[in-house]
């Protein structure tokens, strides 16, 4: 099953192509085919980049209309030099990661008329992503037909069973009729994590608690028990919980009061303050990459210190938050490109659960972990570093869903 996943977002989009034969494979493969494009970099033009496993090649479009770099995108997978199918027809489904789902989605679900209409829908809750995601289903059908089964894998869908307790802010209950509530985000890491750490320890997903700390530029924890997502920290929109790059997280909602009736900020200024101009960047004054403020902090720069300071005191703040929800934890998993990369950062953020025996293994730690366990063997909590892949993911969650469908159409013929 050749199958394509499109991971659009406002400022770039994500393009990969997986060759699925049989079975799931129990180790994530290399897609065949690989592609990115960058609206942002050179204002004006489209910075495009595809790598096949022979090929590389990067080029500059002058932006006319989005859909016809998309097109244009499209066409290298069967013409030219990155070309590595025969024809379009050679795709037999098309994953979209969606941002919002809302309260209606809490699986991925193949898209018609009615799930479009819906997504539309949801974009007034996220602005910034639904109308993109929207427009690369559209993309697809405009260019590939409307033959080819398109699926949309949601990021709130994991987080959609999450008890009234935790979801419900304690507002006017008429917000709350409103759709008011935390939806949570990263869901499709968070349960790929989930699920590859399972296999991982050899165990049964069903009998592990688990928190999932997704720390990249955006930042969220998920608290997992029996499979499912019981907490997390992203709330109504990806702007709670947890210090990021560039965003707050949660702050004291009165300063929002307060600045908008004494300094009379506007609703935009705030919004940009708070998602662009906050977090590690917005502290440290230096960057919104851990690495940047890093390398300030060996320069003694003591603003770039209490970035890492106030970042670590959340991150143990609320995995103590997420221990509680769970009432335990088998394992503590690290991902995305801080998770991933930074020792530093999970060796602090586990330096306050000693108390529970929760031991890492400096050495193992430090040595460029990749889908490993670094607790030593006498830890009572494992510690797991997962490299997230949120296309694969996507990629296996069309397999599952397609397959189902060939059976459910096969039995009924
Ligand atoms: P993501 O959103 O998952 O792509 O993560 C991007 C962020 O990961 C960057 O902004 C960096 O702050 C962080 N990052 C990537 N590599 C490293 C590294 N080696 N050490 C610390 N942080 C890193």
């Amino acid at each position: 099953m050749k199958i394509l996943v499109l991971n659009a977002g406002s400022s770039s989009q994500k393009s990969c192509l997986y060759s699925i034969d049989d079975r799931l494979p129990n180790e994530p493969p290399e897609p065949m085919w690989e592609a990115a494009i960058d609206w942002a970099h050179h204002p004006g033009f489209a910075e495009i980049k595809v790598k096949t496993a022979t090929e590389e090649l990067t080029e500059e479009i002058e932006v006319k209309s989005r859909l016809e770099i998309m097109a244009h995108l499209l066409s290298m997978l069967w013409q030219g030099k990155t070309a590595v199918l025969n024809h379009p027809t050679d795709i037999d489904v098309v994953g979209h990661r969606v941002v919002q789902g809302g309260q209606e989605y809490s699986q991925p679900v193949q898209i018609d008329q009615t799930v479009k209409a819906t997504i539309d829908r949801l974009s007034t809750l996220a602005p910034n992503h639904n109308p993109a995601n929207l427009e690369g289903i559209e993309a697809i059908e405009q260019f590939l037909g409307t033959e080819i089964p398109q699926i949309a894998v949601f990021d709130t869908a994991f987080h959609r069973q999450i008890p009234d307790a935790a979801a419900i802010y304690p507002v006017p209950y008429a917000w709350v009729d409103q759709g008011i509530r935390r939806y949570g985000f990263h869901g499709i890491s968070h349960q790929y994590c989930a699920e590859r750490a399972a296999h991982l320890l050899q165990r049964n997903l069903e009998d592990l608690r688990l928190i999932v700390c997704h720390l990249g530029n955006g930042c969220s924890l998920s608290a997992i028990a029996q499979g499912h997502s019981i907490d997390t920290t992203m709330g109504f929109t990806p702007l709670d919980g947890l210090m990021m790059g560039t965003r707050s997280g949660s702050v004291d909602p009165g300063i929002l009061i307060h600045l908008m009736r004494q300094e009379g900020y506007s609703v935009d200024l705030l919004d940009r303050e708070l998602n662009r101009e906050s977090g590690l960047k917005g502290i440290s004054g230096v960057s919104a990459d851990l690495r940047q403020v890093m390398k300030a902090i060996a320069d003694n720069n003591s603003q770039a210190q209490l970035a890492l300071d106030i970042y670590i005191h959340r991150l143990r703040a609320y995995i103590g938050a997420m221990l509680a929800s769970l009432g335990g934890v088998d394992a503590l998993i690290f991902t995305a490109g801080v998770g991933e990369n930074s020792a530093i950062v999970r060796s602090l953020a586990c330096e306050s659960f000693g108390f529970l025996g929760l031991k890492l293994d400096a050495h193992k730690n430090e040595n460029r972990p990749v889908d490993q366990d670094i607790a030593t063997t006498d830890s009572t909590v494992r510690v797991l570093v997962i490299h997230t892949q949120e296309d694969w993911a996507i990629a296996q969650e069309c397999y599952r869903l397609r397959a189902k469908h060939v059976s459910l159409h096969e039995k009924q013929s």
